[in-house]
């Protein structure tokens, strides 16, 4: 039953069809997927875009282990290898620290501790950061407290050391090791990452804020304490002007835009490939019609010409007017045949890219004249009322003169063949400017506004050849076109169903090539 019912729809209704189920279908499942994967995605990009934060937070603190490792191991590594307990040693050190507190501004104070009553602040905050494990560096040489102390303890306590250490000034840890050592790090992140400006605020245990280039205008993305030996440290990172959401939003929507623009794409190409398709199997119906069509065409006259021969070779006709009239049909149908295989012939020579013309300068009141000379015997026979209107005096044009008067005379049998009751033609030509205007109306069947592009194609007739009765090759206009064309003229028509039909040809009286 399926099979019988897409057996009576058009080629065009079944791709329809199989593009809509083939297709469509799987397409529309598979952008709804897409969808889905893209808000999975959305999320997805929100956790790595912290993720990102939290490994950039990571090399900030790695960077300011390395700088303060670098600090000790110049600073308080030398002394490890001073003999402490020789007389000289108070002497030495001073002169060292001296030294040191020049040779680096960053350092506000240096100093040795030998027992835990030598400095008693000093002494307790290195046991707590030695509890606590705060090592700055792998080998756990170094430690660092309360965000501005470095200790040492010294190797060999024997040799009469304890700690040694160094306190940092505070405008070198928040201006140059956070604010100098983040700054770098921004601007590396923002080289290397499409990302919006990130704001980052870090203050220490007492809420204090140590660094904040901005404070992030929605959410906080990150709040995290720092890895030791900063860990009374709290970063919290943001984005300074835009949200999470609102850029996951807006990558989502391109993607999507991407999509879609595919979608319309492929779209756009399945209506075509339809279109071409449709076309060719259009053509190929034409191509049967036309076969059934030519040979009616060829045999019509054929059998005309050898009844009518055939009578008068009998020599049955004594009337000699009937005898002239008999004649005048067996030219008529001759000169019929004539035409149509030479519309064949030039149509395959187009078709084989073999068609040449040769132009010369002519008139053509003349040419348009000799052609209703030919096409007179028929006017009068059908009792057409044939109206021309062309002045002697149009300017010269440069044609192929047979090609022009092919095209003059296929226009002219149209009008003839689409006539019922209303027989009147018209013929005019006249100068429009630098063309010449050539103009046949008839009052005949019309053709429907939606056909009329499509007439001027190969084989095609209106209704493809079922709906009127009256018999014909399709070629004739399309060749009309070509033959205008090859002039560097235009064709046009203007036609109303029961009204009539009006073809324009327009010429330029100069060629350009
Ligand atoms: P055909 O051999 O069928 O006449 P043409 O290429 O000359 O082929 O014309 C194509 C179709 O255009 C015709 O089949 C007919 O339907 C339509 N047509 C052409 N000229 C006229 C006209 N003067 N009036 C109405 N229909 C016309």
């Amino acid at each position: 039953m399926l099979r019988g019912a897409l057996g009576k729809l058009s080629l065009r209704q079944k791709l329809t069809i199989l593009v809509l189920v083939g297709v469509l279908l799987p397409l529309s499942v598979l952008t709804y997927m897409q969808y889905r994967s893209l808000a999975a995605l959305q999320n997805t990009t929100k956790g790595a875009f912290k993720d990102n934060l939290r490994q950039g937070l990571t090399i900030v603190e790695q960077q300011m282990k390395k700088r303060l490792e670098n600090i000790a191991a110049q600073t308080l590594n030398p002394i490890g290898n001073m003999q402490l307990s020789s007389p000289d040693a108070a002497a030495e050190l001073e002169k060292y620290f001296a030294n040191v507190k020049r040779s680096h501004p960053e350092i506000e104070d240096i100093f040795v501790l030998r027992s835990s009553g030598d400095h008693q602040i000093s002494f307790t905050v290195f046991e707590q950061s030695r509890t606590a494990q705060s090592f700055l560096d792998d080998n756990r040489k170094y430690l660092f407290a309360e965000g501005k102390y470095l200790f040492y303890p010294l190797p060999d306590p024997t040799k009469g050391g304890g700690v040694a250490g160094v306190l940092l000034n505070e405008r070198f840890v928040n201006q140059d090791l956070v604010a100098g050592t983040i700054t770098r790090a921004l601007n590396l992140y923002h080289a290397n990452h499409a990302s919006p400006p990130i704001a980052i605020t870090v203050s220490d245990e007492n809420n204090h804020v140590l660094y904040s280039n901005v404070a992030a205008k929605n959410e906080v993305l990150l709040e995290t304490n720092l890895d030791r030996p900063f860990s009374s440290w709290k970063a919290q990172i943001g984005l300074q002007d835009t949200s999470l959401d609102a850029l996951a939003r807006d990558s989502f929507l391109r993607s999507a835009g991407a999509a879609l623009l595919v979608l319309i794409i492929l779209l756009s190409g399945i209506v075509l490939t339809i279109r071409a398709t449709d076309r060719e199997a259009r053509l190929a119906q034409a191509k049967s019609n036309f076969v059934s069509n030519v040979s009616h065409e060829l045999k019509t006259p054929l059998s005309l010409i050898s009844l009518f021969s055939e009578i008068l070779e009998l020599g049955r006709v004594n009337n000699e007017e009937k005898k002239t009239e008999y004649y005048r049909i067996i030219r008529h149908e001759s000169r019929r045949l004539n035409k149509t295989i030479d519309n064949i012939l030039d149509f395959s020579r187009i078709e084989a890219g073999r068609k040449t013309y040769e132009f010369v300068k002519a008139d053509m009141a003349e040419v348009i004249e000799n052609v209703l000379s030919t096409h007179r015997y028929q006017f009068v026979n059908s009792g057409f009322d044939v109206q021309t209107n062309i002045p002697r005096d149009l300017p010269p044009v440069f044609i192929d003169r047979d090609a022009i008067a092919q095209a003059i005379s296929n226009l002219l049998d149209n009008a003839i063949k689409y006539s019922r009751t209303v027989k009147q033609i018209s013929i005019t030509a006249e100068r429009r400017d630098a063309e010449v205007a050539i103009d046949i109306a008839d009052r005949g069947i019309g053709i429907p506004r939606a056909e009329q592009a499509k007439i001027f194609e190969k084989f095609y007739r209106v209704g493809n050849g079922l709906v009127h009765d009256v018999k014909g090759s399709g070629l004739g206009l399309s060749l009309v076109k070509h033959i205008v064309e090859a002039h560097q003229g235009t064709i046009s028509v203007e036609s109303d169903v029961g009204v009539g039909t009006r073809f324009t040809i327009l010429l330029p009286l100069e060629k350009s090539s």
